[in-house]
């Protein structure tokens, strides 16, 4: 009852655990808690955190999903992404869609909503360069918000939101350049990559991650 999904696939176990599927379930929540008392615990697909055997409180899962195009023209393309998404699925629609910008940061594990909290990045790109705003909740009034990227304070790994964290968040408004020139010069992305189209680059990025992930699990078991 109550166990907590996680990457690492620790036993965890919640007093509460809460689906948040959109932003009435989230504010409701979050009121629940303020009325209460209770301490909050918020998570995604909780692929970077190690979860105690229990945790008090009560433990929100956000599980929200829809991507909806707020504007496409020549020069900008505007994406509504909800907090539940799977990080890598987004960078899948984008690719299918033709929207550059994230194939740098294909495979990264986790949800959307987590990605401005340590502004998540590799092979020389940052979500923070596509961030046009963070929506969210208001943890000390259950009040909806909305930060500028500005507001964020961005910086490597790291924002307001982890220093602060004071926001559930519950969308992501990203702002894409429809004529962006590729990053292909980050540490070994070079050398595989041999045309900078968006795909080449997306299959160079996985094809590293998951060589590194195996090496790694071949490593552990040799140790073990
Ligand atoms: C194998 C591996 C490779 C990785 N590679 C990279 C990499 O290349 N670059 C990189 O930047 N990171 C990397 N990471 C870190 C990880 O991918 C990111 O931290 C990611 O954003 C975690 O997403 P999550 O949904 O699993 O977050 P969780 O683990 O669930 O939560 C992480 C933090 O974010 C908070 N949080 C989650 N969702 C929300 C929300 N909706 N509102 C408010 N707070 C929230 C949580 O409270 C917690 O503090 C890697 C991790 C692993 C395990």
């Amino acid at each position: 009852m109550n166990r907590i999904p996680n990457t690492l696939g620790v036993v965890s176990r919640a007093d509460e655990l809460l689906i948040i599927e959109d932003e009435n379930s989230a504010r409701r929540a979050v009121f629940h808690a303020l009325e209460n008392d209770v301490p909050l615990t918020i998570l995604g697909g909780a692929s970077n955190v190690v979860l105690l055997e229990r945790v008090g409180g009560q433990v929100l899962l956000c599980r929200s999903r829809g991507i909806e195009v707020l504007e496409r023209n020549a020069s900008v393309i505007r994406v509504r992404v909800a907090a539940g998404e799977i990080w890598h699925s987004l960078v899948l629609w984008c690719l299918e869609q033709g929207i550059p910008g994230l194939e740098n940061l294909a495979l990264i594990p986790g949800s959307v909503g987590a990605a401005p909290i340590q502004n998540i990045g590799a092979y020389g790109v940052e979500v923070c360069e596509f961030v046009e705003a963070v929506e969210g909740v208001n943890l000390n009034d259950g009040e909806l918000l909305e930060l500028s990227a500005a507001e964020c304070g961005f910086a490597y790994r790291d924002s307001v939101f982890k220093r602060d964290a004071t926001v559930l968040v519950t969308a992501l408004r990203l702002r894409f350049d429809p004529s962006r020139t590729p990053v292909t010069g980050y540490g070994d992305l070079a050398e595989r990559v041999s045309e900078p189209t968006t795909g080449a680059i997306a299959r160079a990025v996985i094809a590293i991650r998951q060589s590194r992930l195996w090496e790694m699990s071949e490593a552990s078991s040799r140790t073990l």
